[in-house]
């Protein structure tokens, strides 16, 4: 049996490897239209910005060492143009000398991934984008230059404001996870930079209150950031934007999204949906039989809502890759739903989310119970404990996790991937309580950040606390709420919410007289604002504490 594989990285060659350790007899073709395969394509900002210094370390196979090692035919620099169905036949041109042939399959699998998407605007030519070595190679050719350039033009530039002017300067639209990749690589090299993204925020998969620390982390690294406007045009040197303000930009980057790589499936005949995505059923088929799809141009099943998404990430497109291999040796096996799992690292700082963000699930009609909490990232007596901030959202009806999110300079990412495991043994919230997490003071807590949201929300659940959420409060205190700083008089001098009056946790019992009979509490994170709650409400008040106490609503 012969199978030919479209596309050789992520997905690709995850089917093709699998199928070689399922099947010693099978015959293996891999079409590449770059002239790399198997290369680390979430490594590739670090090589721009220098972090990863030998270019080899990108290339984690090559045509030959698939072959010593699989026997499989992978050929780069081919690129299949066109699928006949009822030969069962692909159409290949090889890009480097020109030839075309055609070649047979009894399994095709389709692993183009997509490409960035650069805006249709004047001068969109000179934008840049980063998906493959070749890219790759040419950004890191047009920093090297721009360094250069702007270093020997300071040279010869004699006073300060000249060389003020002087900065080597690059502008990314999009503030998603790779346009902050680049951004904080750019920096580390000498570029001034800018990120430009036409939401309110930075980081979609976040919700805005998240995605603010990162904003705040990320311009106090040096990088400045616009949101709400979009870049209308690409001058020489310089960008336009939305809003009629230019910016100097000796260098361009679209990062504002990928589009699937679905032509040939299309062209074909094959089942496409609306944005693209090749639609697959449950074994990656495609509506042709013999024809497979995996990755980035494929759709998914979305795990919370069990509807159509596309998640361009690589987990799936490798899990995805093998499952398709399996399906064409002949095993039982089913793809599973996607959680969106994703997380990046900038400047020191990571945030992480997985699932659904609180406004996905309001916009989807969602009855939502939301909590936020900072927690250490060990035992705050054990030296190194780094805050992080921590957001469940959870579906009020059935106390299913919907999604979370974290962002913190450690343990962030331990603790989102907890809840994405979590979502996918279909454990409630409640039950994040119950976890049984490995424990010592340099790691984490006994009581673990994930069982303390498994507490609050087996409180929530069992109406032991009501919250009011950080975009609630100025309804809540406009409606004659009283609103309550439970912290310390040092702390509430430093700065408190407008409207609040200061009565300490410590001491509360001693100053009921000053608690109106619907209050709001609040603290720094939530506690003692839940604590003081608890103490009122059993007094016969009806007390709400702030989620997430004052951190989270400056934030938000
Ligand atoms: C800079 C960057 C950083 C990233 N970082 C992360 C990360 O940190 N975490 C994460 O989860 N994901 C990350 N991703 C996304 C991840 O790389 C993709 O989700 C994953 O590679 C998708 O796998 P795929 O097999 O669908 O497509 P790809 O890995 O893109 O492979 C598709 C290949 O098919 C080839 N091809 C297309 N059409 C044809 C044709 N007609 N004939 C022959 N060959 C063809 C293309 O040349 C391409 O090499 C990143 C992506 C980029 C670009």
């Amino acid at each position: 049996m012969k199978t030919v594989i479209v596309g050789g990285v992520a997905g690709g060659m995850s089917a093709a490897t699998r199928l070689r350790r399922l099947d010693e007899l099978a015959e293996i073709v891999v079409f590449e239209k770059s002239g790399y395969v198997s290369f680390a394509n979430c490594g590739l900002p670090y090589y721009v910005g220098g972090v990863i210094g030998d270019r080899q370390q990108l290339l984690l196979q090559t045509p030959e060492s698939l072959k010593v090692r699989f026997g499989i035919d992978v050929r780069v620099n081919h690129e299949v143009t066109a699928i006949d169905r009822d030969a069962k036949t692909v159409a290949v041109t090889n890009l480097t000398t020109g030839e075309r042939f055609t070649e047979s399959y009894d399994s095709l699998v389709l692993a183009p991934g997509a490409a960035p998407f650069v805006p249709p605007i004047p001068g969109a030519e000179r934008a840049l984008a980063l998906r493959n070595i070749a890219d790759t190679d040419k950004l890191a050719e047009v920093v090297d230059a721009t360094l250069a350039r702007t270093r020997s033009e300071r040279l010869e530039a004699s006073i300060d404001e000249t060389v003020a002017r002087l900065e080597p300067t690059a502008v990314i639209m999009g503030g998603g996870f790779i346009g902050l990749e680049l951004a904080e690589n750019f920096s580390q090299r000498g570029l001034k930079v800018t990120v430009v993204e036409l939401a309110d925020q930075l980081l979609a998969p976040l919700d805005v209150e998240m995605a603010r620390r990162v904003e705040r982390h990320v311009v106090a690294n040096g990088v400045a950031v616009v949101t709400g406007a979009s870049v209308a045009s690409i001058e020489d040197g310089a960008v336009t934007l939305s809003d009629g303000r230019t910016l100097p930009a000796d260098l361009v980057i679209a990062a504002i999204g990928v589009r699937p790589e679905s032509g040939l499936a299309a062209a074909a005949g094959l089942r496409v949906n609306g944005r693209g995505g090749i639609v697959v059923d449950g074994q990656q088929r495609t509506s042709d039989p013999h024809i497979f799809a995996v990755g980035d141009a494929v759709e998914k099943v979305d795990a919370v809502s069990g509807d159509a998404a596309m998640v361009p990430l690589a987990g799936p497109a490798n899990r995805h890759g093998r499952l398709v291999a399996d399906v064409i040796a002949g095993r039982a096996v089913q793809a599973r739903s996607v959680l969106g799992t994703a997380v990046v690292g900038v400047f020191g700082l990571t945030a992480a989310a997985t699932g659904w963000t609180e406004k996905r699930a309001v916009a989807a009609g969602r009855k939502v119970r939301v909590i936020h909490t900072h927690p250490g990232s060990h035992a705050g007596y054990y030296p190194g404990a780094e805050d992080m901030a921590l957001k469940l959202v959870i579906d009020a009806e059935t106390d299913a996790i919907l999604g979370a999110q974290g962002v913190g300079k450690s343990g962030v990412d331990k603790r989102i991937d907890v809840i994405a495991t979590a979502m996918r043994g279909g454990i409630p919230a409640s039950e994040l309580a119950d976890l049984e997490l490995a424990y010592a003071p340099q790691f984490g807590s006994a009581k673990d950040p994930v069982n303390m949201l498994g507490f609050i929300a087996e409180n929530m659940r069992d109406e032991l606390t009501e919250t009011v959420q950080w975009h609630e409060l100025e309804a809540e205190l406009a409606r004659g709420a009283q609103l309550i700083d439970v912290r310390t008089p040092g702390e509430f001098k430093a700065g408190h919410i407008d409207g609040a009056i200061n009565v300490p946790v410590d001491g509360l019992r001693d100053h009921l007289d000053a608690v109106e009979p619907d209050a709001i509490v609040y603290c720094r994170v939530g506690l003692r604002g839940y604590i003081a709650a608890r103490e009122l409400v059993q007094r016969g008040h009806r007390i709400r504490n702030l989620d997430g106490g004052y951190r989270t609503w400056a934030a938000g």
